[in-house]
């Protein structure tokens, strides 16, 4: 089959369909072709994450209609004039279809604050579908080590690492406690275990399952009700919340040592209600980051290639894309650490 001709077969995508909540469904769109400079992948997974649920709800601006997905990974099976080099490559990439190139965000390398800015699965068409189409500068090879489904979470891991790293927000024999065993929280532990942490991850009766994983990982995994018995004198040195959850941003605040640094790692999705004067009279450092930056991606390939960061073990459950409102509803619920969809299956059932 030529290019061409692919091209102008339809293929499935889980689609946001138009503003409003919801308006979410499986549909056809056409297969995308690359151009100059582009390549399209087959996917052969998209993870699931806190933002296509904002996306779902219209928390997350997007433009529909469009393809839902941006944690992806699968194999290049085209590529256009100048990015032959790609082809055959097992890939994840970065989620910016467009940047401007001119704006201060972009001229200082913060592709991720241009105001221009469109990404995949919320702006222009993503990775819930059998193909996707990127520019190549997106592409990273996912290391041989990382299972074909885990690559989709480099993606997530980029923006742990655009959070926490670079400069790094842990000293060697610092305290650490991240909020949430999610996928986030659980990569979070991993970075600042780098860093040289001593790290403990809190979460709820219901995270059973992710504090298990956590602790398979070598992570200390404890119940937010049992915290003030680990809490070390006088706080954490750093605290990272990783569950976006107005409680556990507010035990966060309380958890972290005078003087000490909080990291804000997840969205809320809503406004939400804080005691700030805890910042003031505690002289907290307060920082976080938004999606990724090339300098984050590489920090990601370093992690992973030194084996600091592990991302099979996070991921619990592939489904076919018929199966999106399953896995939605389950990542909505916590039940499992991380969900992800496989076009092929579809296919192969
Ligand atoms: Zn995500
Ligand atoms: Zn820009």
């Amino acid at each position: 089959m030529t290019a061409s001709n692919a091209a102008s077969l339809p293929m499935p995508g889980l689609i946001k369909r138009a503003a409003g909540a919801e308006n979410v469904g499986l549909g056809m769109v056409p297969r995308p072709k690359a151009g100059p400079d582009e390549v399209v992948i087959e996917v052969y997974a998209t993870g699931i994450c806190g933002t296509d649920l904002h996306i779902q709800d219209d928390e997350f601006p997007s433009l529909p209609p469009v393809v839902m997905g941006h944690e992806v990974t699968g194999r290049v099976v085209e590529a256009g004039p100048g990015a032959e080099t790609w082809l055959g490559k097992r890939v994840s990439l970065e989620t910016y279809f467009y940047t401007c190139d001119r704006c201060h965000a972009c001229l200082a390398g913060r592709r991720n604050l241009c105001p221009s800015r469109r990404s995949i699965g919320s702006h222009v068409n993503g990775g819930f579908a059998t193909h996707v189409k990127v520019p190549q500068r997106n592409l990273h090879e996912v290391h041989p080590s990382v299972g074909e489904h885990a690559g989709a979470l480099y993606e997530p891991l980029s923006c742990v690492a655009q959070c926490l790293c670079d400069p790094a927000v842990a000293s060697p024999g610092d305290t650490a406690l991240v909020i949430g065993p999610g996928a986030m929280g659980i990569l979070s532990a991993q970075v600042l275990r780098a860093q040289g942490a001593i790290v403990t991850i809190s979460g709820a009766p219901t995270d059973q399952l992710r504090l298990d994983i956590a602790t398979s990982l070598g992570l200390t995994a404890v119940l937010a009700g049992d915290l003030a018995g680990v809490t070390p004198e006088g706080g954490f040195d750093v605290v990272a919340d990783a569950s976006g959850n107005e409680r556990g941003i507010d035990a966060g605040l309380r958890a972290v040592r005078k003087g000490g640094h909080y990291v804000q790692v997840g969205l809320a999705g809503k406004p939400i209600t804080l005691d700030i004067d805890l910042i003031c009279l505690r002289e907290l450092v307060v920082t976080s980051g938004f999606a990724s930056t090339p300098r984050s991606w590489h920090r990601v390939e370093k992690l992973i290639a030194a084996g600091q960061v592990v991302l099979d073990p996070l991921v619990t459950d592939v489904a076919p894309l018929s199966q999106w409102q399953t896995s939605f509803g389950r990542t909505r619920k916590a039940d499992g650490l991380k969900l992800m969809l496989d076009p092929r299956m579809d296919g192969r059932a």
